[in-house]
C-alpha cells in the first residue's frame, strides 16, 4: 500500500496507521499520509486504473488498505458492498439555464445505498477488518446510517448505528431493513456524535467509520475525484460546487484533485472549489461570510437533514480550502433548495435529495451573481437520493385527478390552459 502512516494536520506529528483520530500532542485531526512512487509512469498508472474492477477499488493504490478487495462477486463477504463508478452527466440543459457552457452532474445517488457515503463506509469497513474489528459502528445524519448497514450485511459484521430520532422516515426505513441496531438518540447530530465519542473510549471492539477510523474512512471520499477526473479523459475541470456538512467531502475531493495532478494522472491544475451549505445550518458559510477562519458552533434547522451537522469537524480545513483554490462558501434556505431540487429534475432528469438541492441553488445563485465565468467547465457534485427527502418537494407541483373518461380530462387539462 501506498499509504505510509497518519499525519497531524495541525503540527505534522507522525503516526503509524493505527485506529487513531486526533493528536496526542495538540488534538488536531490525522490524515492519511502516502508515499506514492513516482517512478511509475502516467500510462502505466493509467493502465493499472483502468484494468480494475468497475467501482472504487479500480483506484486501490490511493487508498489506505493493505488488500483492497478484488473485483470478483462471488467474494462479497470478504469484499463487501462495492461503491462507485457513477454517472457524470453532460448537463446542457441547466448549463443554458445558467447561462453556462459546460455543466456536469456527478450523480453519486447512483450507489448501493443511494449516496456518496457507500465510497467512505466501503474504505473505512474494509480497513476496519483488516485492523481486526468485527462490529460497524458510526453517528450519522441518515445517509451514512444506510451505508454502514448495508456495508455490514454485505461483510457479515454486526452494527450500530446511531441517528438523531427526527429523521427523515425513509431514510431510518431504509436503514432498518439491512438488520441493524438503529439507536434514535434524542437530540442533535452533534449530540449523537458526541455520545459516539464517548462510547468509542467504551466499546473498544468497535469501529466507528467516522470516529476511531475517521482518517481512513475519509480518504473515501477522493475516488469522487478520481472518477470525475477519469471520465472526462483525465481532465481537472475548472470549477466544482460541493455541498459541506463536516467539510470532509469538499475537503476530500480537493486532496484527490491534487494527488493526481501532482502524479500528472490528471491535466489541467487545481479547481476552483465551491461550498454549499443550507442556511438554516451554516457554521461553514457564515464565518466565511465574516471573514473568519474558525467556525462558531450553530443549532442546525434546516430541511437539509443529511448536512445538519452544525460543528463541523473539518470547517477550518473547508474555509482555507475555499481561500487558497479561488472558491467561496455559500448558504441557500429552505425554499431555495426545494426549487434547487426541482431545478435539477426539471434540466437533468434527476432526482436528488434536499442536499443536492443545496448544491444545484448554489450553482444557480454563483452563476447568476457572476461568481462563475460562463466559460468554465463546472461539475456538481450530487451526494444523494431525492426518493429519500420526498417531504421537500410535497406540494411543490399539482396533478389532475380525473375521471376514466375523454370529457373528464379534457376538461381538467383545458381548465389549466395546458398544450394539447
Ligand atoms: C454526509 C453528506 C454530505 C456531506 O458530508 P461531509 O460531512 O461534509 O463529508 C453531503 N451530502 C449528503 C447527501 C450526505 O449524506
Ligand atoms: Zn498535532
Amino acid at each position: 500500500m501506498g499509504a505510509t502512516g497518519l499525519t497531524c494536520r495541525e503540527c505534522k506529528a507522525p503516526y503509524g496507521l493505527e485506529a487513531r483520530y486526533v493528536c496526542d500532542r495538540c488534538f488536531g485531526p490525522l490524515e492519511v499520509a502516502y508515499d506514492l512512487d513516482t517512478t511509475l509512469d502516467v500510462d502505466e498508472r493509467r493502465r493499472r486504473i483502468q484494468a480494475g474492477p468497475q467501482n472504487i477499488w479500480r483506484y486501490s493504490d490511493f487508498l489506505p488498505l493493505e488488500a483492497p478487495p478484488g473485483p470478483s462477486a462471488r467474494t462479497l463477504s470478504r469484499t463487501g458492498l462495492p461503491a462507485g463508478c457513477t454517472p457524470l452527466i453532460r448537463a446542457d440543459r441547466l448549463a443554458d439555464h445558467l447561462g453556462l457552457r459546460e455543466v456536469w452532474v456527478k450523480n453519486d445517488a447512483a450507489n448501493p445505498t443511494h449516496s456518496f457515503k457507500d465510497r467512505v463506509v466501503a474504505v473505512g469497513a474494509a480497513r476496519a477488518r483488516e485492523m481486526g474489528y468485527d462490529v460497524l459502528a458510526c453517528a450519522s445524519t441518515g445517509n451514512l446510517a444506510n451505508a454502514v448497514a448495508a456495508q455490514a450485511a454485505a461483510l457479515g459484521m454486526e452494527s450500530y448505528v446511531l441517528i438523531p430520532s427526527d429523521l427523515e422516515e425513509q431514510k431510518v426505513l431504509a436503514t432498518g431493513v439491512y438488520g441493524t441496531n438503529l439507536i434514535k438518540v434524542r437530540g442533535t447530530y452533534d449530540d449523537v456524535n458526541r455520545l459516539c465519542t464517548e462510547l468509542s473510549g467504551e466499546r473498544e471492539n468497535w469501529a466507528f467509520v467516522n470516529v476511531n477510523i475517521r482518517p481512513y474512512y475519509a480518504e473515501g471520499s477522493k475516488t469522487l475525484a478520481y472518477e470525475i477526473a477519469e471520465q472526462l479523459g483525465w481532465r481537472v475541470p475548472d470549477t466544482i460546487v460541493c455541498p459541506i456538512a463536516s467539510g470532509s467531502l469538499y475537503t476530500k475531493i480537493a486532496k484527490g484533485f491534487e494527488e493526481w495532478l501532482a502524479l500528472g494522472i490528471a491535466e489541467g491544475s487545481a479547481p476552483v472549489m465551491h461550498g454549499a451549505q443550507a442556511l438554516g445550518c451554516s457554521p461553514v458559510a457564515g464565518a466565511w461570510a465574516e471573514g473568519k477562519d474558525v467556525c462558531r458552533p450553530v443549532k442546525p434547522d434546516t430541511i437539509a437533514k443529511s448536512l445538519a451537522i452544525g460543528n463541523p469537524a473539518d470547517g477550518p480545513y473547508a474555509l482555507d480550502l475555499a481561500r487558497r483554490s479561488g472558491g467561496s462558501i455559500a448558504s441557500v434556505d429552505d425554499e431555495e433548495i426545494r426549487a434547487g431540487i426541482r431545478l435539477l429534475a426539471e434540466t437533468t432528469g434527476v432526482f436528488t435529495e434536499t442536499a443536492g438541492g443545496v448544491t444545484t441553488a448554489t450553482l444557480a445563485k454563483l452563476a447568476e451573481e457572476g461568481t462563475i465565468d460562463p466559460d468554465e467547465s463546472v461539475v456538481l457534485v450530487i451526494t444523494g437520493e431525492g426518493l429519500k427527502t420526498l417531504d421537500a418537494v410535497r406540494d411543490t407541483f399539482t396533478s389532475f385527478e380525473i375521471d376514466a373518461r375523454l370529457d373528464s380530462f379534457l376538461d381538467a387539462v383545458e381548465s389549466v390552459g395546458a398544450a394539447t
